[in-house]
């Protein structure tokens, strides 16, 4: 076997490099195609909400005042999650006035709720251009705390053969504020309002991007989504409470990686190219091999902060004793488990779920090799609330 020598290799190692970059500027180009409107309402006023503390500086120096305002209102709108500045009360009523003006500090509003007899709560949300996305909060049913799944576009262009979402293209990316917007909202149901601190309990304690749309296809709104409730001064839920899922957008998980510092979880589904190519399409242009390649690579991965392979069970599709050893095989060396999720059909679905041996029986051959495999309970199924049930009627305007 031929060893290549140092210059070539390096020059291989930038040349893919490079090509990763240029896969990334593509990619960012492309959903910039799919943004939101501005975050504008019809009498000019600006939502603050979804706005870095940059940009909120810049807002706040444009109408003359002091930069400490910034931590005040920041503060007050993702701390004590107030929506009217009439209720803030480190500001004097003038200036109360002069930012009502010019200023309001939005939610999503809730178009329905439905809650499941297993306490799962559905919203339906309908942004200020009538475009809407569902957001899920599932309780812990042991513990007081819970995890609020929350989706990242108005339909998906990934079209994952097992997933409702997959059958409504995409309508359009949603923006920071649509994304930090779906947590606040959910968090006013709950009355948890100022945001705990430290480690006070939360009820709203975990958030998994994992509703509706592939968040690495929506990268700049999500990272700024993301900083907001990251910081410390506001919703302050830290990257560990935050699980990014995705089917695979190798060259945007580098970045995500390096930038966000979240967990990871990864649509995985088959462990053979050609059977993943027809229920992730996605696999066609980032096979297997390159996808566990960028898992091995992801920073922070580690046995304390494991990769979460998802894995949805269809009945005689994916679900065989060989296919759970090939797993094994594949992910070996990888900080990981694999969640296994009976498959939740949804109106028009081609597949069944496995059986209860089969689930079993495959988490105990992943299980003996070393890597957890829970058997993921289904939740909010009554309302259509469980992963891969997410739809909304949305549409592209011409
Ligand atoms: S599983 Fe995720 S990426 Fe695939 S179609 Fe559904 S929402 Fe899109």
């Amino acid at each position: 076997m031929s060893v290549l020598p140092p210059r070539v290799a390096f020059s291989r190692t930038s040349a893919s490099a490079e090509l990763t970059e240029a896969e990334r500027t593509r990619i960012l180009a492309k959903s910039a195609l799919f943004n939101p409107p501005p975050h504008v309402l019809a009498d000019g006023r600006r939502d603050l909400v979804g706005l870095s503390r940059e940009e909120l500086a810049e807002e706040i120096a444009a109408i003359g005042e002091k930069a400490f305002r910034v931590k005040q209102l920041w503060h007050w709108i993702y701390h004590q999650g107030v929506t009217d500045f009439a209720a803030m009360s480190s500001i004097a009523r003038p200036l109360q006035a002069r930012l009502a003006e010019r200023f309001v500090i939005g939610r999503p509003v809730a178009a329905t709720v439905q809650t499941s007899t297993d306490e799962t709560r559905k919203f339906l949300f309908r942004f200020r251009d009538g475009q809407e996305a569902e957001t899920v909060y599932i309780p812990d049913q042991s513990q007081d705390r819970g995890a609020v799944c929350i989706s990242s576009q108005v339909g998906c262009t990934l079209s994952c053969r097992f997933c409702h979402t997959g059958t409504q293209t995409l309508v359009r990316n949603l923006g920071p504020a649509e994304i930090v917007g779906q947590f606040m909202a959910a968090r006013d149901s709950y009355n948890e309002w100022p945001s705990p601190q430290g480690e006070t309990p939360r009820l709203l304690s975990t958030i998994v991007l994992m509703g509706m749309g592939e968040p690495l296809y929506n990268y700049e709104n999500v990272a700024k989504a993301m900083r907001i409730v990251m910081d410390g001064e506001g919703i302050g839920l830290s990257r560990r409470r935050i699980t990014l899922s995705t089917s695979g957008v190798v060259p945007m998980m580098d970045r995500a990686g390096a930038e966000l510092g979240v967990n990871l979880a990864v649509s995985l589904h088959a462990v053979r190219d050609d059977l993943r190519d027809e229920l992730v399409p996605l696999n066609r242009k980032y096979p297997i091999a390159e996808l566990l390649d960028a898992c091995r690579r992801y920073p922070g991965a580690t046995n304390a902060r494991r990769i979460t392979f998802e894995y949805v069970m269809l009945r005689g599709v994916n679900d065989s004793e060989a296919e759970a050893r090939e797993l094994v095989r594949l992910i070996a060396g990888i900080p990981a488990k694999v969640n296994l999720i009976p498959f939740n059909p949804w109106p028009g679905s081609s597949y069944e779920a496995s059986s209860g041996n089969a689930l079993h029986r495959f988490s105990k051959i992943v299980m003996e090799a070393g890597f957890a495999s829970p058997i993921r309970t289904p939740r909010g199924q009554d309302i259509l609330a469980a992963c891969g049930q997410l739809r909304t009627e949305s549409q592209r305007r011409k």
